[in-house]
């Protein structure tokens, strides 16, 4: 596993995206809505890993949520992985709880699940993979 990347809830990408763009010296490379999860998303490439940056779609969204309790700031932390499935099945023996455990499609051509917070002390972790990639 690698960082893949941080998510990073925000109010405002409008706001956000200036101030990250100011802070990393580059732009985001994408911005992406994904209507399922009521989120626009924001990406900045940083090498090894990445920087996505989060604003709610609606009230109900799981970020305007996380906004109204947490206030800004990070929201997850997301590790590549080669086989989200095997990953699936190793973390569910060693007892951790998913929020899902059916991968989905996520922002950044990825399939992505969602460790539930209870089980990783309070921090949420998303497991990605790259879509279309074999696993080896
Ligand atoms: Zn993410």
């Amino acid at each position: 596993m690698k960082i893949e990347h941080l998510g990073i809830a925000v109010k405002s990408l409008g706001t956000s995206d200036d101030l990250f763009a100011k802070l990393l010296g580059k732009e985001n490379y994408k911005q992406e809505t994904v209507e399922r999860e009521g989120v626009t998303t924001s990406f900045y490439d940083l090498g090894e890993s990445k920087i996505e940056l989060l604003e709610a779609t609606n009230p109900e969204s799981p970020v305007a949520k996380f906004l109204d309790k947490r206030g800004e700031g990070i929201h997850h932390i997301a590790f590549g992985v080669e086989n989200i499935y095997n990953e699936i099945e190793r973390l569910k023996k060693a007892g951790f709880l998913f929020i899902s455990e059916e991968p989905k499609d996520g922002a950044d051509n990825k399939l992505i699940v969602f460790l539930h917070p209870k089980s990783t002390n309070g921090i949420l972790i998303e497991l990605c993979q790259e879509k279309g990639e074999e696993p080896s």
